[in-house]
């Protein structure tokens, strides 16, 4: 496969230390095998993920001097509303401090207004609030949760087969939706979130039909329309490659069309836009829903204008929302990912297939079939990766699952994965050859990596601070 070169060149380093193979195994050491733990300074290569951690440009940079800190009515506020309104065509426009930030003030606000529709229409039901999704990132799982409401996900089953094509692994299965929207009751449905990439099946695309489908199912139900829209321009870049009508139409149109068929957006900017902390909650035409938001927004992030923002961090966000939508840069960007996924791809380790937008993730149950779930077969190939060649990725598996509360056992995890999660504009084509080459070597001694065992084990969001060692 040919690398596509960077469409940019470099103005500015930040040299990284080089360790040797001895300094990182006291490194990780002292970090209880658990890379979440180690110092970034002890990391060549941080692939642990792409929010926050994108190069701005020049031009991003220059915006950090002209940023307008005014308290209300910022120019640098104006500015972002009006690229919004531009890119997206949504009138009501909210800056937050990142996408967690837009979930707080919305999902709130949904559910409340739903409530008070309910105690009117059917006053002798229940009222029990679900929102369903493709597949709900885990910030928006407890934001639902903390309003008060469960959230379904729907997410189409050739998403779990890593091995097999298809062209998008982040599709609704519309069946399961409609099912899920009837066995509810559309009366208890406070939105239907569409999260394109869908992160949580490996930044995975949704098709434009699917999104239009899936759009369709819940407005002729009354149900408002939400987009998880982190990596916007990623899923407008797929459909164009793979969705038949779409090849010469423009990125800024695609992105048009898929908004179109939404009510509101919460974004998280620390993805596509490339900013080190960011975020949007926009409204289509709803200003009922965007005052309601508002008022929360005061007291949870800060005044409407700002919303936990800096000025400079609004400029920065307003430039990094139309360089992640430019096609040259897209190109790039997805070509970066999918040259790695192909690289260890022809060297015969087992990957999601295709790759999706922001990250690599490698099948650990099958690389390391002798470790079983219980003993985490893809913390264990982090720890052997970060030990070979000082690049960090991550564990999406048992690890990063848990127990289940109630019992105490062990939850069954569908996936055991090693995410490699590429963050935008940081690392060359040579870094992808580094880590691809790094791959490789240990999967030549794969059968002697040994599974993991707990010194210590948190009871909640256990992956975050656990210690623990090499079973012997
Ligand atoms: C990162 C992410 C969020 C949450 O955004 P933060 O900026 O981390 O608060 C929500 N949804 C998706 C799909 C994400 O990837």
């Amino acid at each position: 496969m040919r690398r596509i070169p960077e469409p940019f060149r470099i103005k500015m380093v930040e040299p990284i230390k080089m360790t040797t193979f001895e300094d990182r195994k006291t490194a990780l050491e002292e970090a209880g095998f658990n890379p979440f733990s180690l110092k970034s300074e002890d990391v060549y290569i941080d692939l642990l993920t792409d929010s926050g951690t994108g190069a701005m440009s020049a031009n991003q940079w220059a915006g950090l001097m002209i940023g307008d800190e005014a308290y209300a009515g910022s120019r640098s506020f104006i500015k972002l509303q009006e690229s919004v309104r531009t890119l997206f065509r949504y009138q009501h426009v909210i800056p937050v401090h990142q996408g967690r930030g837009a979930e707080q003030i919305l999902f709130p606000t949904l559910v409340e207004r739903l409530k008070k529709k309910h105690k009117t229409s059917s006053p002798n039901s229940d009222f029990k609030p679900v929102f369903i999704s493709n597949y709900h990132f885990d910030t928006t799982t407890a934001h639902v949760e903390i309003s008060g409401a469960k959230a379904i996900n729907t997410l189409t089953p050739e998403a779990t087969d890593t091995a097999t094509w298809y062209d998008f692994k982040g599709n609704f299965d519309l069946d399961m939706l409609a099912a899920n929207i009837q066995e509810n009751g559309a009366e208890n449905v406070a939105g239907v979130i569409i999260t394109i990439t869908c992160n949580s099946a490996g930044g995975q695309p949704v098709a434009m039909a699917n999104i239009k489908a899936a759009a369709k199912l819940a407005t002729d139900n009354g149900i408002p329309v939400i987009i998880d829209a982190a990596r916007f321009a990623e899923n407008a870049w797929f459909i164009k490659q793979r969705e038949e009508g779409y090849a010469d139409i423009a990125i800024g149109d695609i992105i048009r069309e898929m908004f179109a068929c939404a009510d509101m957006f919460t974004m998280s900017a620390k993805k596509d836009p490339m900013v080190n902390m960011g975020g949007l909650c926009c409204f289509r035409e709803d200003e009922e829903l965007f005052k309601a938001a508002q008022v929360l927004c005061v007291p949870m992030e800060g005044f409407v204008t700002y919303g936990g923002l800096n000025g400079r961090d609004m400029e920065a966000l307003n430039v990094g929302l139309w360089e992640c939508a430019d096609e040259d840069f897209l190109k790039y960007r997805i070509g970066q990912v999918e040259y790695l996924g192909e690289r260890l791809r022809e060297a015969g380790i087992p990957i999601q297939y295709p790759t999706g937008g922001h990250a690599v993730f490698v099948d650990a149950s099958i690389l390391l079939p002798h470790i079983p779930p219980e003993q985490f077969p893809a913390h264990a190939l982090t720890n052997e990766l970060y030990l070979e060649s000082g690049v960090r990725g991550v564990e999406i598996g048992s690890l990063l699952l848990g127990r289940d509360p109630a019992t105490g056992t062990q939850k069954r995890s569908p996936f055991e994965l090693l995410r490699l999660t590429i963050p935008r504009r940081v690392y060359t084509n040579d870094h992808m050859d580094y880590i691809a080459d790094s791959l490789i070597a240990i999967c030549d001694r794969a059968s002697k990596i040994k599974g993991l065992s707990f010194e210590y084990e948190p009871t909640v969001l256990r992956h975050f601070t656990a210690r623990l060692k090499p079973i012997a």
